[in-house]
């Protein structure tokens, strides 16, 4: 191995290099050169030019906080010429706020001197010659020279950090500043979504309804042609019985006249009379039912004493009841009831009427009232035909006509009418029936 002791000058300084390969026993590197060795520098000049050389401010101060020594770099970071730092005090470099605290902080690291980052946590701030602030990050270290303490500070100038990260805050706040608007606008456009979507549910709800009314419409219309077609056919048949009755009568009337036969004219005026009442009958089913079915029943209520109506609807129904049918009534004198009397005088007359002619002559008709609860009760009872237990549940529907209706004159409409008017004034109607012995309907309407 020999030796390749060299210089190297780096400024003022001169260096004292060795280079040489590195030994090995088990071979293989004795050829690898240059390791440097630094350990001759020697002379002030060196130590000088290090430290002016340094990238960071390098202040020395003493302990009474004048400045010993500064390099370069501090110089231009406060903003003075070579040597002008020499002699200022450490405080100098503060801003005013600062200085009052710092001398006591420096106090302390006197006190107990030991290198450390000075102001970890928080912000430094420094003063340059021209009054302008600037933000630095320092470390505190110490020596001992001639038994004389010196702190030395390096000092950083983290301007351009400072704005970076300055930046990068705005930017952030920016960001979340953005994220918020963000969420306002989705938050809005859900709003938006949201209320369309309901406007849109809205909408199918009402299409659907209007669907509904449309078909509904659509049936009733349906259901009024079918009536009309059923009415023509019923008609022509009902009527032709007792069209050709008068007719009949008439001619039979005249005949009588001439021959002055009185009382059989009287029984064919009875016949014409009749007809005409059945006639009449069936126009008021048509005419109800037509109204019915276009919903244009309107129902008032009053207060009916119903001692006093009754009487009225039996005088009413002497004029078709058959030949000693007699009706009796039977309620309570002070009774009233708050309703609607056209549509409780149709229900009663057509249940009166129903049971005269589905009774014999000299047959009795009861009729009674009676308070229960909150509601009040009529009964309507006869001793007629009865209704076969087969067709009872078929009673109510339009057109239905028992099996033993036989050729009692009738539409099958009056109880299916009827029905419909008990529910028009919030009431209930049922019977019982014994066929070959009689029948009793009861009607149970709300007293208020
Ligand atoms: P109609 O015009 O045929 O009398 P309704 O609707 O009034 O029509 O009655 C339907 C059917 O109910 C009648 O055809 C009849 O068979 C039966 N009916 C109704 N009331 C009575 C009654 N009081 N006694 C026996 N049968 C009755």
């Amino acid at each position: 191995m020999s030796d390749m002791a060299n210089r190297i000058q780096v400024g003022a300084a001169t260096f004292s290099l060795y280079l040489g390969p590195l030994a090995s026993s088990a071979g293989g590197f004795e050829n690898l050169p240059t390791i440097m060795d630094f350990s001759l520098v020697t002379n002030e000049a060196a130590y000088r030019e290090i430290f002016q050389s340094m990238s960071e401010g390098i202040i020395m101060v003493d302990e009474t906080g004048n400045i010993a020594i500064a390099n370069r770099v501090a110089e231009q970071l406060f903003g003075f010429g070579p040597g002008e730092l020499i002699g200022a005090t450490l405080e100098s470099l503060l801003p005013e706020r600062y200085r009052k605290g710092h001398v006591n902080f420096r106090k302390a690291f006197n006190a107990d001197p030991h290198p450390r980052r000075m102001g970890f946590g928080r912000d430094l701030t420094a003063l340059r010659r021209d009054g302008t602030e600037f933000p630095v990050e320092i470390s505190l270290s110490f020596t001992q020279v001639q038994e004389q303490l010196l702190i030395m500070a390096f000092i950083s100038d983290i301007s351009q950090r400072k704005q970076a990260e300055d930046a990068l805050r705005r930017s952030e706040e920016q960001l979340i500043v953005y994220a918020a608007e963000l969420e306002k606008k989705v938050e809005l456009r859900t709003d938006a979504l949201n209320q369309t979507i309901s406007r849109l549910e809205q909408q199918v709800v009402e299409r659907k309804r209007a669907e509904e009314e449309t078909r509904r419409a659509l049936e009733r219309e349906r259901e009024l042609n079918e009536l009309k077609s059923k009415f023509v056919s019923i008609a022509s048949h009902e009527f032709r019985t007792p069209l050709s009755t008068v007719l009949s009568s008439v001619s039979l009337i005249r005949q009588y006249k001439e021959r002055q036969e009185y009382e059989k004219q009287d029984k064919h005026i009875d016949r014409i009379k009749s007809s005409v009442n059945h006639l009449t009958l069936i126009l008021n089913d048509f005419l109800s039912l037509g109204k019915l079915e276009e919903g244009k029943v309107d129902i008032q209520s009053e207060t009916v004493v119903l001692s006093a109506f009754l009487e009225e609807i039996k005088e009413e129904v002497q004029s078709f009841l058959k030949a000693g049918q007699v009706v009796t009534t039977n309620c309570p004198s002070a009774l009233e009831v708050w309703t609607d009397t056209r549509t409780l005088r149709n229900i009663l007359f057509n249940l009166i009427s129903n049971a005269s002619k589905y009774s014999d002559s000299g047959k009795k008709i009861y009729i009674s009232v009676e308070h229960q609860g909150s509601r009040v009760i009529f009964q309507v009872r006869d001793e007629g035909i009865g209704i076969p237990a087969d067709d009872q549940k078929h009673l109510f529907d339009r057109f239905f006509r028992a099996s033993n209706a036989g050729n009692v004159q009738g539409t099958g409409l009056g109880l299916h009418i009827v029905k419909r008017y008990v529910d028009l004034i919030s009431g209930e109607i049922f019977f019982t029936s014994v066929y070959g012995e009689g029948s009793t309907f009861y009607v149970s309407i709300p007293q208020r």
